[in-house]
């Protein structure tokens, strides 16, 4: 089955149902104004009420996501979909008048020109005048599509001339969910990550990027100490995953938890680690190591992630770790 584009979206029910109705009667008011906190998704729906106007394929849950309209707004190539950012921390007047030049022009392929400028609150005054006409009266067939995440800021002359939206923050399941289905995730990493994202999902993404990042490193490390290389090697490494210690160390412990935990009850325990989409590699290390050597690697780990937070030096506390762990895993191999 195909997913429209509409249930791409994630939170903002209301929203939807909205644009999904007066999409399908053709009752378009001429300027919209989304506002809420960063990264709740008000510029990617913003696109979405692109695609639905300009889909050719069409249906009441949505943009198909394959038509030639669909994948240009996807590519950011259509020509009647225009988008203005500020440009070095304003909305400045000849980036308007630009604008609004452009946005005048007959359509090229689609049934409307859109015109979607993100960071309304940054217009300069003289720009927000140059502006306010157009948004009072755009040009046939166009309609404007504005986002700030700081509505306080937003000019009263600018708010009073469209239609507004507030986007909260996403609810904990959602975000979870759009972890899961879009992201991979599974549901514990998921929870995990929705937790300390706070319902945006433009954090949640972040998170997930820099966890990429910790688990990429972390396996690294776990490679090196398992083929005995020199600590002395690893002193660059050191010093430029600084950033990320911590991360890199407790996903090292999460993962050897896992390898523990595999090792005790085998595939009845898939349900409960924390890594399944390493279940290979965990399933290789449970065969190789004994318990009670995944179980001093843990303590290890701890210990080191202990220094680390109590702030004693790094360099010691880690060649410390190295000879230890080593020791442990030629034991138990
Ligand atoms: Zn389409």
């Amino acid at each position: 089955m195909t997913v429209l584009s509409w249930s791409k979206i994630y939170g903002h029910k209301n929203q939807k149902e909205y644009f999904q109705n007066i999409i399908t009667q053709g009752k378009l008011h001429h300027a919209y104004l989304f506002s809420g906190p960063p990264g709740v998704g008000k510029e990617t729906f913003a696109f979405e009420v692109a695609k639905a106007l300009n889909c050719l394929n069409l249906t009441p849950q949505g943009a198909c996501d394959h038509c030639q309209s669909c994948r240009s707004i996807m590519g950011f190539t259509h020509p009647d979909i225009l988008l203005l950012k500020p440009d070095g921390g304003s909305l400045k007047i000849s980036q308007v008048r630009d604008f609004i030049r452009q946005l005048s022009w007959a359509r090229v392929t689609g049934n409307f020109r859109l015109g979607i400028i993100t960071d309304i609150h940054l217009l300069t005054e003289e720009a927000a005048n140059c502006l306010l006409k157009t948004i009072e009266e755009p040009p046939l067939h166009s309609v404007l599509l504005l986002t700030t995440s700081q509505l306080h800021q937003v000019l009263p002359t600018i708010i009073s001339r469209c239609q507004p939206f507030h986007f909260s923050q996403l609810k904990k399941e959602e975000v979870v969910q759009f972890l899961e289905n879009v992201q991979g995730l599974s549901k514990e990493e998921a929870l995990v990550i929705a937790e300390e994202a706070q319902g945006s999902i433009g954090q949640a993404i972040t998170l997930v990027k820099e966890g990429g990042k910790a688990r990429e490193q972390a396996l690294y490390l776990w490679q090196c100490l398992n083929k005995g290389q020199s600590v002395l090697k690893l002193g660059k490494w050191l010093s430029s995953n600084q950033g990320y210690f911590s991360e890199i160390i407790l996903f090292l412990e999460r993962y050897l938890r896992d390898v523990l935990i595999w090792k005790l009850g085998g595939s009845e325990t898939q349900r409960v680690i924390f890594f399944p989409h390493l279940l290979k590699f965990i399933k290789e290390d449970s065969a190789r190591l004994k318990q009670e050597t995944c179980r001093k690697l843990i303590v290890l780990l701890e210990d080191l992630m202990d220094s680390w937070s109590r702030n004693l030096n790094l360099d010691i506390a880690f060649i410390s770790f190295w000879f230890k762990a080593r020791e442990e895993i030629e034991n138990g191999d």
